[in-house]
Parts: structure tokens; sequence; C-alpha cells
């Protein structure tokens, strides 16, 4: 079983892919995460996607797919992969579709995180202070939800036309979004 957690930043993404990984011995491929491990260990590639993270912009599409091309390998002896934060462009959906296809692995399952946009700023509001991650400040979150709204949100789509979207109440409490998530993945098309 591979999904794809599917929504804005602060949709509830990671706090529900961190759960699936603990129940469910999947993986988690954020790219996110592992660009900001990039940029921590001071590297190369950290130094190129520096300024750009930070302005709340998109990285460039080769960047992220080769990073996932190179996690792909864990996929077979895991319990399946939760991509997060991955694909957030066309170019990335069609360009994961066939590194899957080629590792006869798929998509089983993309899960969309729906939250409204008052609700997503509150909360990056309250990551900012407890984080004090780079780009969740009001300036870069407007950018990031720009992008989203530009780059990512024809993905609705996209995964639509092959039958695996399956639509989730982000505005709900957390175990009700996770007993949502549960009943997808355990739901009788699998
Ligand atoms: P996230 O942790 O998923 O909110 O990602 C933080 C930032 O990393 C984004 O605002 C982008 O600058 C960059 N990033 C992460 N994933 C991608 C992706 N799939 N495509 C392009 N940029 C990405």
């Amino acid at each position: 079983m591979n999904l794809i957690l599917f929504g804005p930043p602060a949709a509830g993404k990671g706090t529900q892919a961190a759960r699936l990984v603990r129940n469910r011995g999947m993986i988690q491929l954020s790219t996110g995460d592992i660009l900001r491990a990039a940029i921590a260990s001071g590297s190369e590639l950290g130094r190129r996607v520096e300024d750009i993270m930070r302005r709340g912009e998109l990285v460039t599409d080769d960047i992220v797919i080769g990073l996932i091309e190179g996690r792909l390998p864990e996929l077979d002896a895991s319990g399946g992969a939760i991509f997060d934060g991955f694909p957030r462009t066309l170019a990335q959906a069609e360009a994961l579709d066939s590194m899957l296809e080629r590792r006869a692995h798929r998509i089983d399952l993309v899960l969309r995180l729906k939250v409204d946009e008052d609700a997503l700023r509150r909360r990056i509001a309250g990551r900012f202070a407890q984080s004090g991650r780079d780009d969740d400040n009001p300036a870069a979150f407007d950018i990031r939800l720009a992008a989203y709204n530009r780059d990512t949100a024809p993905l609705i789509p996209y995964y639509e036309k092959q039958n695996k979207l399956v639509e989730i109440d982000g505005m709900a409490p957390i175990e009700t979004v996770a007993a949502t998530i549960d009943s997808a993945i355990d739901g009788p098309r699998f």
C-alpha cells in the first residue's frame, strides 16, 4: 500500500504520516524533511535550496524527483510508503507514477486533507511559535499557499481521474482524521 497525503501546508499531513509510520510499519517520504536535513547538514544541495525554501517557493522538480527516486529502493522492505509533500506539481506526479511502475509499485490511494484557509493561518501562527520554522511566517506562508493553489491543486483532477482520491475533513479533531484515514486504507476497495 503506497499512499499520498495531499493538502495545503499545515493541513496535518506530517502528524498523520507519523501515526501511520508508528502503527503500520510504513515509511514516510517527506521531501520537506529531506530538504531541511540537507540544509542542516550544510550540504551543497542544502545551500542551493535554502533561500528558495525560506521564501516559501517550490524547489525545482528535478531536485525533488531525484530525492524521491533515491529513496524508492526502501519500498520493498517496508509496509508501503506515505508520500508527504510530494508530488506538488503535475510533472512530479507523472514522474512518480513512472518511477513506481518501473519498480512494479503504484500509488493506491491519495488522501486529501481539506482545511479552510483561516484555520491554516491559525495553525501556522501556532506552529511558528513552537517550531520556529523559517517558512512558517505569514509572508512565506502566503507564497506557499499561492504555490499550492497554482501548482499543486491541479493534481486533484489528476488523481480523481485515476479513481484514487479520497477527501477527508481535515478540520476534524486529529483522532477523527486518523480514524477516517484508517477506514479509507482498510476499506472495501483494498
Ligand atoms: P513542506 O515541509 O512539505 O511544507 O516543504 C517545505 C518547503 O520545501 C516547501 O515550501 C518547498 O520550498 C520545499 N519542497 C518540499 N517538497 C517539495 C516539492 N515536492 N516540490 C517543490 N518544493 C518542495
